[in-house]
């Protein structure tokens, strides 16, 4: 806009160059622009009459002006605009995780695992994308648009009406598209997390996979899953830019009508606003709205697929709970008597896994757990620390349901070992400590003591500094369990659930780890669950569960007396005494 006029004064149309009358101005705010305007007019006339140098330099400043102020304000807005995005993207993935840690165990399955990373991972970065092209349409575009608009509205309103026609069909034709990309977007979204199962289950079982000689099959599958991903998302893309060369064809489409249209205005010579340098500006300026225009139809796209991930992410974070705090806890001391199941039932789905399941462990006694594989064990030791809760009965931690208790409080008076021992890839000594942080050297030392954890740590490379790797790979079964059982004994504990702490390891490591474990169970309550029944021959109370009913209990030599289950399970594996 200062351009043109001025290079039409300047090389057209010096004959005009005579007429220049000062403005008066008459009050009132429409008047205001007119007179700006038209001053504005006098102003680079008389310059060009006086000094058509200084007309010309003047035009040169101010255009450097408008676009290093231009340029200034862009860089502004793009400078607040790099925080504001990763700012959106950190928070949204601080809910994910967060939820994530809460959300109960059943969440957690090794499926949901990989689907769950892409959701973090894509779903998150699409809608940092939409987001940048979102605070771009906001800061900018309408601003944009709007001024451009008045001023064609002000020229001419009969083309600008015109064009205005046109637009709709446009916007018709962009919505269509975008449709029809929300719903392969969905679909590329969820093959992602297909993708990332599959990448996350063949990097945790390469072991077995080459044991087996299954690459090729692996490798097959995984193959097929990445192609479909491939082709999807393809599709994707394809619909994707597809608006942009069709919104160019549009755009220029509709400027022909313009021009061809406004052109016949000025020929036929019945439009009084609208002068031959004015259409050319006029023009210049409709081309140049289309941008914008084009800018918001792509943030349309970009929105339609970043709703997809929103979806996908609300799902999680909408996820219910099921496993909720009461609103004032009861506070849970050093347990003083027992811990009592009364006639809990339990199911994962439909199916009853545990049913009226009643017993009471006196405060310091060892109580254990024996049954066949499948019989509910595991999940009766994932009742008491709240990991599901109970569908019937209840669970009392002396006269405390423990659902009137908060789940922190409840859980610092439990320790576990279970047979996978969980270590994570840092030193020894943050294993042990880990979530009793403000442990001392000394208690550290004690505890890797107690479980038989101290000669073997000293011997490894740098002694409790000593990364273990990723889930403590540079370790054997048994040091691993006795690095868990020396984070228990650190915790100390007055509740420990044993979950077949002992059964993944071989006769010599395991004789270390029980007596460990005996040591850990020492004046503590607890409930063990083993599968080799040698290990709790001398526990208080033995309940042998059956189907998810408590079918016997008694003592080792009581049990054994009866000639029940127990009796058959023990002559399964050869232990009579
Ligand atoms: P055990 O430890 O005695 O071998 P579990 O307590 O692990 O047995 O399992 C008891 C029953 O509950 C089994 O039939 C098992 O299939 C089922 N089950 C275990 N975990 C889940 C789960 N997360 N979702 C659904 N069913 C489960
Ligand atoms: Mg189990």
């Amino acid at each position: 806009m200062l351009f043109i006029p001025f290079l039409q004064m300047l090389f057209l149309n010096q004959d005009k160059v005579e007429k220049a009358v000062k403005p008066v101005y008459e009050g009132g705010f429409v008047r205001f622009f007119e007179y700006a305007a038209d001053y504005y007019e006098y102003f680079r006339i008389s310059l060009t009459a006086e000094n058509p140098k200084k007309a010309l330099l003047f035009v040169c400043v101010s255009v450097l002006i408008a676009f290093l102020l231009k340029n200034i304000f862009r860089y502004l807005v793009i400078w607040y605009q790099s925080y504001m995005r990763m700012a959106v993207v950190r928070d949204l993935r601080n809910k994910l995780f967060e939820k994530a840690m809460v959300l109960p165990l059943s969440f957690h399955s090794e499926e949901r695992k990989g689907d769950f990373m892409s959701r973090m991972n894509s779903d998150v970065g699409e809608i940092e994308v939409a987001l940048v092209s979102v605070i771009e349409l906001v800061y900018r575009e309408p601003l944009t648009i709007l001024i451009q608009v008045s001023i064609m509205l002000y020229w001419s309103p009969q083309l600008t009406l015109f064009a205005f026609v046109l637009l709709p069909i446009s916007a018709f034709i962009i919505s269509r598209i975008g449709k029809s990309l929300k719903l392969t977007a969905r679909e590329g979204q969820h093959q992602m997390g297909v993708l990332n199962s599959s990448i996350e289950e063949g990097l945790g079982a390469v072991r077995i996979i080459k044991a087996f000689n299954a690459v090729p099959q692996v490798l097959a599958a995984f193959k097929k899953i990445n192609l479909r991903h491939q082709q999807l998302i393809t599709r994707t893309f394809r619909k994707k830019d597809l608006s942009s060369p069709l919104n160019e064809v549009i755009g220029t489409v509709i400027l022909l009508c313009i021009v061809w249209y406004g052109g016949s205005l000025i020929l036929d010579k019945d439009h009084s606003l609208l002068t031959g340098d004015k259409f050319l500006t006029y023009i210049i300026m409709f081309s140049q709205l289309m941008r914008p225009i084009q800018n918001i139809s792509n943030s349309i796209g970009y929105i339609q697929k970043a709703k997809v991930s929103l979806e996908r992410i609300d799902a999680i974070i909408e996820t219910d709970e099921k496993i909720f705090e009461v609103e004032n806890p009861i506070k849970l001391g050093e347990l003083a008597q027992e811990i009592k199941f009364d006639n809990v039932s339990f199911k994962y789905k439909e199916e009853f896994v545990l049913k009226n399941i009643s017993f009471t462990i006196p405060q310091g006694k060892t109580y254990a757990l024996v049954g066949e594989s499948g019989s509910g064990k595991s999940t009766i030791s994932d009742l008491l620390p709240r990991f599901y809760d109970v569908n019937e009965g209840a669970i009392y931690y002396d006269s405390v349901n423990i659902k009137e208790a908060s789940l922190v409080d409840l859980r610092s008076h439990i320790g576990i070992v279970s047979q996978e021992s969980i270590l994570f890839n840092d030193t020894v000594r943050n294993n042990i400590a880990f979530g009793t942080e403000q442990a001392t050297e000394e208690e550290i030392i004690a505890a890797a003591k107690i479980a038989n954890a101290h000669e073997f740590i000293l011997n490894l490379e740098n002694g409790y500094d000593t990364n273990i790797g990723e889930r403590g790979s540079k370790l054997s079964g048994g040091q691993k369990q006795r690095m868990s059982i020396a984070r228990a004994v650190l915790k100390n504990p007055s509740i420990m659930i044993l979950d077949e702490a002992t059964s993944a390891l071989d006769t010599e490591s395991e004789k270390l780890v029980q007596d460990a474990l005996e040591k850990l169970m020492k004046d503590r309550t607890s409930l063990v669950i083993a599968h080799r029944l040698s290990t709790i021959r001398n526990a208080d109370q033995i309940m042998v569960l059956s189907k998810g009913e408590i079918k016997e209990m008694g003592t080792h030599q009581e049990l054994l007396d009866k000639q029940g289950l127990y009796y058959n399970l023990c002559s399964m594996q050869g232990i009579f005494a």
